[in-house]
């Protein structure tokens, strides 16, 4: 299966919903007047989804990732972003998913199996390029049993 590779540009977010509350949340958010343009594709996971946002204007990479939380983005994906943006590793926020938005990816990869771990990634030529750290690397495990590649 073909999955599609975006990272953030100064005028876009994208958000992870992983929850129906977070999604009915993110639904009464998108008035806000900033917002150009929404996009929602569904996740690999049914009843979740993933938001394409494009911004009335540029953003820094800090205050793209604090409005995605706003909105519902799941947690440790921002966490390891907020991780790549200390560390300056690029690209600081990447959305792997397998339903396309309107705009190219940025790379794309044809694994069989969800990149839901550090193991997946590194068996995948765009996960070894551009997510071969975990936040496992920088915090060690997790107290729960949570990946945060998702
Ligand atoms: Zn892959």
């Amino acid at each position: 299966m073909t999955w599609h590779w975006y990272f953030a540009r100064a005028g876009e977010i994208f958000v992870d919903l992983d929850s129906g509350r977070k999604w009915r949340c993110f639904v009464r958010a998108q008035a806000l007047p900033r917002f150009v343009r929404v996009e929602i594709v569904p996740s690999a996971t049914i009843g979740h989804y993933h938001v394409r946002v494009e911004l009335d204007r540029d953003l820094g990479e800090a205050e793209r990732i604090a409005l995605a939380l706003h909105l519902g983005t799941d947690p440790l994906g921002a966490q390891h972003a907020m991780m790549r943006l200390a560390r300056h590793i690029q690209p600081v926020t990447c959305l792997v998913t397998q339903n396309a938005f309107s705009r190219a990816a940025d790379d794309r990869c044809e694994c069989a199996t969800k990149h839901d771990s550090l193991s997946a990634m590194l068996a995948c030529p765009a996960g070894r390029t551009y997510r071969s750290h975990s936040t496992a690397d920088w915090y060690g495990s997790t107290p729960w049993d949570v990946s945060p590649w998702e």
